[in-house]
C-alpha cells in the first residue's frame, strides 16, 4: 500500500526534508492558486501579485489582498499541518521548506520552517522599513487604502510576501538549499510544482540521492520522478502516515 511505503521511508529517514505548498492550506479554508477552485479561475496571480503591478497601483493589490487576507488570518492549522509537526517532533523530518505565507506551520508546532516566499502576517514601510502585524493594518483596510506608515508620515505598506518579480530571502533560501542537497527523503505536499526556484528545492535532493515522495491532490510534473505517489488531500492523508509511524 503506497501510504504504507510513504510511512516506512519517512520512519527510516535521518535527514528527512518538506516542502510544501498552497494545498496544505486549503482545507484550513485558504485558496490555493492552482487546481480545483484555485485562484487562478478568478485572475491572473500572477499580474494581481507581482511587484511592478503594486508599485503602479498599490490600492488596487490591496483591494484584492483585503479579502485573501482577512481569510488568512483567521484561518487555523488542520490535521495536515498537525502531522507535518508531529513529523518533525518524532525526528522523521529536520526541517519544512514552505512556499505559503499564511505562518500555519508554525501554528501547528512546526519548529524549523523556511518561509521561502515570506511571510503575510506583517507588512512593512516601502521608505523607512518598519515591520507591524498585518492583523493591526487589517483593521485599518475599511478606511484606508492604501494602509500607509505610521511612522514615516505616509508611505505605502506592503506584505512582508515575496511578490512575483521580487528576490527570495537569502537566508531561508540558502538553508533550504543546502538541507535538499543533503536530504536522504524529500516529502512534497500540496504544489503544483510549477514556481521556481521553489520547485529546485526536491530536484536538488533528487539529485543528491533522496527518495521522494509526493502528496497532492492532483498529478504533478515531479511524480514520475517519485518513489511512492499519493494522490489525495493532505489532511487526510498525513495524518494516516502518522498514525502508521506511531510512537
Ligand atoms: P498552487 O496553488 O500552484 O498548487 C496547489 C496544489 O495543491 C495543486 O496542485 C492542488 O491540486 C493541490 N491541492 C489542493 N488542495 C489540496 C489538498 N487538500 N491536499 C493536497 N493537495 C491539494 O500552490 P503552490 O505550488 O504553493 O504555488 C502557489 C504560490 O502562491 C506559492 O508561491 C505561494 O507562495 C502562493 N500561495 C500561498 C498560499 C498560502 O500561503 N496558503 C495560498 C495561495 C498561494
Amino acid at each position: 500500500m503506497t501510504v504504507q511505503r510513504a510511512a516506512d521511508l519517512l520512519a527510516g529517514a535521518r535527514r528527512g526534508l518538506a516542502l510544501t505548498g498552497a494545498g496544505v492550506s486549503a482545507e484550513s479554508g485558504i485558496p490555493t492558486f492552482r487546481g480545483e477552485g484555485g485562484l487562478w479561475t478568478q485572475y491572473d496571480p500572477v499580474k494581481v501579485s507581482s511587484i511592478e503591478t503594486f508599485l503602479a497601483d498599490p490600492a488596487a493589490y490591496w483591494r484584492v489582498s483585503k479579502d485573501r487576507g482577512r481569510i488568512a488570518l483567521a484561518a487555523r492549522p488542520n490535521p495536515g499541518h498537525e502531522a507535518l509537526a508531529a513529523l518533525e517532533a518524532r525526528g522523521c523530518l529536520v526541517a519544512l521548506v514552505t512556499q505559503n505565507t499564511d505562518g500555519l506551520h508554525q501554528d501547528a508546532g512546526s519548529r524549523r520552517v523556511l518561509e521561502l516566499h515570506g511571510s503575510g502576517r506583517f507588512v512593512e514601510c516601502l521608505t523607512c522599513g518598519r515591520r507591524e502585524p498585518r492583523s493591526e493594518v487589517q483593521a485599518r483596510l475599511e478606511t484606508e487604502m492604501p494602509p500607509r506608515c505610521t511612522g514615516c508620515g505616509g508611505a505605502v505598506l506592503k506584505p512582508t510576501v515575496v511578490l512575483f518579480g521580487e528576490p527570495m530571502p537569502p537566508d531561508a533560501t540558502q538553508e533550504a538549499f543546502q538541507l535538499a542537497s543533503e536530504a536522504d527523503v524529500m516529502l512534497v505536499v500540496g504544489t503544483s510544482l510549477v514556481v521556481y526556484p521553489a520547485a529546485d528545492v526536491p530536484l536538488l535532493a533528487l539529485r543528491s540521492g533522496a527518495r521522494m515522495i509526493v502528496v497532492n491532490a492532483e498529478p504533478t510534473p515531479f511524480d514520475r520522478f517519485a518513489e511512492v505517489v499519493v494522490h489525495g488531500r493532505s489532511g487526510e492523508v498525513l495524518p494516516e502516515i502518522v498514525s502508521l509511524i506511531g510512537g
